[in-house]
């Protein structure tokens, strides 16, 4: 066994994997860029060494500098996680060179599969059944098009370097072809620099089920059952479970059998995955299934698999790329119980997913109810720089009903404030009944985006409370001066203030009357409610208003406070710390660029009529494309960025006029 290993990772995947190293009593290796320099990963590793700056073009993929870290520390082998390198041919041969192990399978296996195209047409040869479509050289647009008429509408468009959703285009009208092949192309040439496509039939009740596998050097390879990872949006996996809800034990055995036949093709070692697409309009049938790629790597999601067969695949990988056989054969490998991973994002739901930024002022993940896998710690900082991951959520339960509702009760006690996160959308999910119920297919989510991402009305107690917070009305007593308890009180009269909030655009001035000891009566909206704090710990509040009794907890950020109530949070802005900018916005008169990215595509022309919601920008951040969309009614007066501009987060795109009025001459 290696005695030490470099982790060429950031975030939770490259502290996941040390944690397995530590187990095993290796010494790792950090690497990191100037924005990572304060992380988690790199506290956690025994020796950290910087590689560059934040662009991760100058640091995390620069392989020269990896191996130069290698050759310093010592480090005989090198773990990729998921992205950066990791399906990168020419990493492991520039590390085979230097004399470096790579904790993964050969260059050849991972050549074999790198590509859509060539991937399918291997597995055609295997006898492995693939999805219907196009996956040849010709790339001329026509004749894709006159591909995809053949296929027959609706088909999808795929860049064949693809990954992580990226490059995809779902086409329904043949009119609308050229253009989805053009986003395709775009997405694929600014991701992966291959613009090169591929086309499928595209099912239109789909569940997506992968397949664990695993090689070693000695030929053997096993299966290690199923994921569902149907619940997608973007194409981008949400919530991942093992095993598959309704699985008949014969298409587990056939599916399993065609992912190992799958592995042997291609001479596999180490971990990796089998993605099938399986056709559900009939149901769940063994003829039904299709390959759609195969990650030669550890996937984001393994988690769901260590859950339900008790394995370390982390610990699998090591050994295997050390040179031991696998430590089971197919017939030691079982599985038990349901598990579930919900992948808790930085992003904004309601406003379509749009990734955020921020630094994680308070971060409470649930430690107790859960296994967390996070790189991320409270005060971090979410960069543009990265996946804005900022933890996955993983539960076991002996039945998925049980699983299910540990999710949703971790949800629940998530706490984030300092940056939005999905962990609403993620609740909703657990909640909504389809899924429940085992009925999941790619579509679920989008479906019933509305009502997913559907934001609850601020209750009055996270009003009351968050007043009471701004006016410094709910701190902790400091030692035993009587008076240091009595915030806001008065001997001779109650005494009145005025908290200023602004709550989902709409500015609310609350009058509060000092009580007594921790008594308050609060004007709100509905009337007034007297409020008693019972219990006040860091935070985190123990109330009671006319005869209820429930428990909150109040962050605050630089962005104002949040409100942990019933489990939602609601940010509430208190307006001095408001920007003039940002009151412009939110009053519609301008598009403000949400992230820091680069000006794709800009559609807007001054003076130009435009109705709400019309997309104006085309942003590209993180690598994906987001469309900015007028705010309302108007028009456009002054345009400020042109295409191919980067802009950082709060940049003014354009300004939106008033419409004169259509009086003819
Ligand atoms: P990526 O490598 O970008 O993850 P995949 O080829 O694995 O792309 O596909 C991602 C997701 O897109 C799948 O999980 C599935 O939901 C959807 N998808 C892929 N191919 C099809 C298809 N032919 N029909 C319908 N949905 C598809």
């Amino acid at each position: 066994m290696f005695k030490k290993i470099l982790i060429a990772n950031r975030g939770e995947i490259a502290c996941r994997v040390m944690a397995t190293a530590r187990k095993l009593g290796i010494k790792t290796v950090a690497v990191y860029s100037d924005a990572d320099a304060g992380a988690k990963h790199v506290a956690m590793a025994d020796e950290a060494y910087r590689i560059g700056p934040a662009p991760v073009s100058e640091s995390y993929l620069k392989t020269d500098a990896i191996i130069d870290v290698c050759r310093k520390s010592g480090a005989e082998a090198v773990h990729p996680g998921y992205g950066f390198l990791s399906e990168n041919p020419d990493f492991v041969d520039a590390l085979d060179k230097a004399g470096i192990t790579f904790i993964g399978p050969s260059s050849r296996s991972i050549g074999a599969m790198g590509l859509k195209d060539a991937a399918k047409a291997l597995m055609v040869e295997a006898g492995v059944p693939v999805v219907p479509g196009y996956h040849g050289d010709n790339q001329d647009p026509d004749f894709l098009k006159s591909e995809a008429e053949q296929i027959g509408y609706p088909v999808l468009i795929k860049a064949r370097a693809g990954g992580g959703g990226k490059g995809m285009r779902r086409v329904d009208d043949p009119k609308d072809f050229l253009d989805a092949l053009k986003g395709a192309q775009r997405e694929g040439e600014a991701s992966f620099g291959d613009g090169r496509v591929l086309i499928e039939k595209y099912l239109t009740k789909p569940r997506h089920i992968e397949i664990q596998v695993f090689g070693d050097n000695h030929g053997n390879a096993v299966h290690l059952f199923e994921r569902d990872c149907s619940l997608q949006r973007r194409h981008q996996k949400v919530i991942e479970e093992a095993p598959a809800p309704g699985m008949p034990e014969e298409m587990r055995r056939a599916m399993g059998e065609a992912a190992v036949k799958a592995a042997k093709a291609i001479d596999y070692s180490g971990a990796g995955t089998i993605e099938f697409i399986a056709d559900v309009s009939d149901g769940l049938r063994s003829d039904r299934f299709y390959f759609m790629e195969m990650n030669t790597r550890l996937q984001v999601e393994h988690p769901v698999t260590e859950m339900i067969t008790g394995e370390d695949l982390v610990e699998w990988q090591l050994r295997v790329a050390s040179g031991e056989p696998l430590p089971k054969s197919q017939d030691e490998l079982s599985f038990g119980g349901w598990a579930f991973e919900a992948r808790l994002y930085a992003e904004d739901a309601p406003k379509g997913f749009l990734p955020a930024i921020g630094t994680l002022d308070h971060l409470v993940l649930p430690e107790d109810s859960a296994r967390v896998d996070s790189g991320v710690r409270a005060g971090d900082e979410i960069t543009p720089y990265y996946d804005p991951m900022i933890a996955k959520v993983i539960v076991h339960g002996p039945t998925r009903d049980a699983a299910l509702g540990k999710l949703l009760a971790s949800l629940e006690a998530t706490e984030v404030a300092g940056c939005v996160t999905n962990a609403a959308f993620l609740a909703a999910l657990c909640r909504h009944e389809g899924f429940a119920r085992g009925d999941v297919d790619t579509g679920l989510i989008d479906r019933d985006l509305n009502s997913l991402i559907r934001e609850p009305e601020v209750p009055e107690d996270a009003v009351a409370l968050a007043a009471l917070t701004a006016l410094g009305l709910t701190r902790p007593a400091e030692g035993h001066d009587p008076f240091a308890t009595l915030a806001g009180w008065r001997i001779w009269s109650a005494s009145r203030q005025y908290a200023l909030l602004e709550i989902a655009g709409e500015r609310l001035d609350v009058e509060v009357h000092a009580r007594g000891h921790r008594r308050f009566a609060v004007h709100l909206p509905g009337g007034i409610r007297q409020y008693t704090l019972i219990k006040v710990t860091d935070g985190a509040y123990t109330y009671e208003c006319e005869g209820h009794r429930a428990r909150a907890a109040v962050a605050s950020s630089k962005k104002g406070l949040t409100v942990f109530l019933n489990g939602h949070a609601f940010p509430i802005i208190l307006p001095d710390t408001l920007s003039a900018d940002e009151e412009a916005a939110s009053a519609g008169d301008q598009l403000v660029a949400p992230m820091p990215g680069l000006v794709k595509v800009l559609t807007a022309r001054a003076g130009n009529k435009v109705t709400k919601d019309q997309p104006l920008v085309i942003l590209e951040a993180m690598k994906m494309e987001h469309t900015l969309k007028a705010p309302r009614d108007g028009v456009i007066g002054e345009v400020l960025v042109s295409e191919g501009e980067q802009v950082t987060d709060g940049t003014v795109l354009l300004a939106l006029g008033e419409e004169e009025s259509d009086a003819v001459a």
